[in-house]
């Protein structure tokens, strides 16, 4: 077993962080610090890889530094699954840039308050392991930024209890309504609905 079990039952949820390079000193703290859900279950994977930095849009990454994360996916089947990432200042705008779908073949990030991101995660995990039902998300918070980092926390604290996809769209909805079309819109596009 390589991940840590809160709770218990349904919903199945499993968090991830520290995925590749140095991304655990942003992430890694954020899940271990985690209570069990009030409802449900949280399997989390406080620290991933802390060397290589190979990319979860690799078709390598998963079957290589990323294999605990499939296993536990394989062995869970997790009803939401979420990434939490770190990135630099300086990629931001190519991280939430319009044009990302084309360039990269993936949906751009939308940008939460304090340079905390959203998006979805890699098609190579999604299509593979997840229902459509399943909730799929990524966080990337700003590396060296305290702000950031503390709403990175916020947010997993949150997201720890959500019950559902459609539970987590309608939380969304109010907050952050702009980013909650994107979401649905870019999950239309994955699913050709
Ligand atoms: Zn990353």
């Amino acid at each position: 077993m390589t991940y840590k079990l809160l709770g218990n039952g349904d919903p199945v949820r499993l968090f991830v962080g520290g995925l590749h390079g140095n991304e655990w000193k942003d992430t890694s703290d954020i899940l271990e610090k985690l209570e069990p859900p009030a409802i449900g279950s949280l399997a989390i994977i406080s620290t991933v890889c802390k060397e290589k930095y190979i990319s979860t849009l690799e078709e390598k990454y998963y079957s290589t530094v990323g294999k605990p994360i499939i296993q536990a996916v394989e062995e869970l089947k997790p009803d939401i699954y979420i990434e939490f990432h770190s990135y630099s200042k300086q990629n931001k705008k190519s991280l939430t840039d319009a044009e990302r779908i084309y360039k990269a073949g993936v949906p751009a990030y939308s940008q939460l308050d304090n340079d905390v991101l959203l998006g979805s995660v890699s098609p190579i995990i999604r299509k593979k392991y997840f229902s459509m039902e399943a909730l799929c998300l990524s966080f990337e918070i700003q590396k060296d930024n305290p702000q950031s980092k503390q709403y990175g926390a916020k947010i997993a604290n949150k997201m720890k209890e959500c019950l559902s996809r459609d539970d987590f769209i309608e939380k969304l909805k109010k907050r952050y309504p702009f980013q909650a079309s994107k979401v649905i819109e870019d999950y239309r596009n994955f699913y050709g609905l």
